[in-house]
C-alpha cells in the first residue's frame, strides 16, 4: 500500500512531465491528497476527492483522478473540480476563485459512468474512438486518446485505436 507522500511523489512526477501545477496552498493540497488516499484505501484507485464515487471501477472510470473533466476545467475556470490541479492564472489571482460548476453529467452519479458499448451506440459512435492502453488494458471511448491512463499513468502515445467486436 503507498503512502500519501508516494502517491503524491507520482502525482509529481507525472504534472512536471505534462505541465500541469497543483494548488500552492499547503493546508487545502494536503485536504485534497487525504481524501483522494483515503478513496484509494477505500475502493482500490484514487478516485475524485470532492464527488461521490459508486465503488465500481467501470462506473467511477471517468472520475479517476486525474478525471475527464479536469482539462476542460482549468480552461475555463483555471482549476479542477477539486481545485487540485491549477494553473498560474489561478496562482497569481488573476481569475476568480468561484466554485468551479460540476461538468460530470448527473446521469452518471446514477446509472456510472457509460460503458464503452453504450457510449458507441448513443449516436457517438461516429464521433468517439475506443483507445485502449497498451500497458494495462484500460478501454475508453472519446474523440482522442487521453494524455494519461487513469489506471496506469502510460502516456497518450501508449494508446492504440481498439475495433470493437
Ligand atoms: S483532477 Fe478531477 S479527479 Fe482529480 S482532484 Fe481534480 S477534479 Fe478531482
Amino acid at each position: 500500500m503507498r503512502t500519501i507522500e508516494e502517491m503524491f511523489k507520482e502525482m509529481k512526477k507525472i504534472a512536471r512531465e505534462e505541465g500541469y501545477k497543483f494548488n500552492p496552498h499547503k493546508v487545502e493540497l494536503q485536504d485534497i491528497l487525504q481524501g483522494m488516499w483515503d478513496n484509494e484505501q477505500r475502493y482500490g484507485y484514487p478516485s475524485c476527492p470532492c464527488r461521490i464515487a459508486n465503488g465500481e471501477l467501470a462506473n467511477d472510470m471517468d472520475i479517476i483522478c486525474p478525471c475527464n473533466y479536469r482539462d476542460a476545467d482549468i480552461a475555463d475556470f483555471g482549476s479542477c473540480l477539486c481545485t487540485l490541479y491549477v494553473n498560474d492564472e489561478w496562482i497569481a489571482g488573476r481569475m476568480p476563485k468561484e466554485p468551479v460548476p460540476e461538468r460530470r453529467p448527473q446521469e452518471y452519479y446514477i446509472k456510472g459512468y457509460p460503458s464503452i458499448k453504450e457510449q458507441k451506440g448513443a449516436g457517438g459512435g461516429e464521433m468517439v474512438e475506443v483507445y485502449r492502453c497498451q500497458v494495462c488494458g484500460y478501454l475508453c471511448a472519446r474523440e482522442e486518446a487521453p494524455d494519461l491512463c487513469p489506471i496506469c499513468r502510460a502516456k497518450k502515445e501508449r494508446f492504440e485505436k481498439f475495433k470493437m467486436k
